[in-house]
């Protein structure tokens, strides 16, 4: 269930949420404004357009009109950073840190999971 706030936002996804707070630039809601011109004029959604906001690594990539520099929301959870480049990216200087992270995780013993009412 999504949090009330959420109702009618435009957000793209529940990580959106911390782009939104890194640029101070709400998502709006479909309830107060129609989609169309939420997609094409929101400050949210134009922040991320083009190739200007885009570091180096991206904008001097052949594939940046392929991936469009990667995921903004996986930006900011892993980097910290919503304008870096996409962690997972295999460029990306934080790639080898997640890979190594995500080695470790896969190598834990799982918790054991207890099932109410079973
Ligand atoms: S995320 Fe990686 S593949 Fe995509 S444009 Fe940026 S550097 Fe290139």
């Amino acid at each position: 269930m999504r949090p009330l706030r959420q109702v009618g936002s435009s957000s793209l996804c529940v990580v959106a949420i911390l782009v939104e707070r890194q640029h101070a630039c709400p998502f709006e809601n479909v309830r107060e404004a129609a989609l169309a011109t939420i997609w094409y004029e929101s400050d949210a959604f134009n922040a991320y357009r083009g190739e200007d906001w885009m570091p180096d690594l991206c904008r001097s990539c052949e594939r940046k009109k392929v991936d469009f520099g990667g995921c903004r929301c996986q930006a900011m959870a892993l980097a910290g950073d919503a304008s870096a480049t996409d962690p997972v990216c295999i460029r990306s200087p934080l790639r080898d840190r997640l890979t190594r992270d995500a080695d470790k995780l896969s190598t834990t013993p799982a918790a054991t999971l207890t099932y109410r009412g079973r």
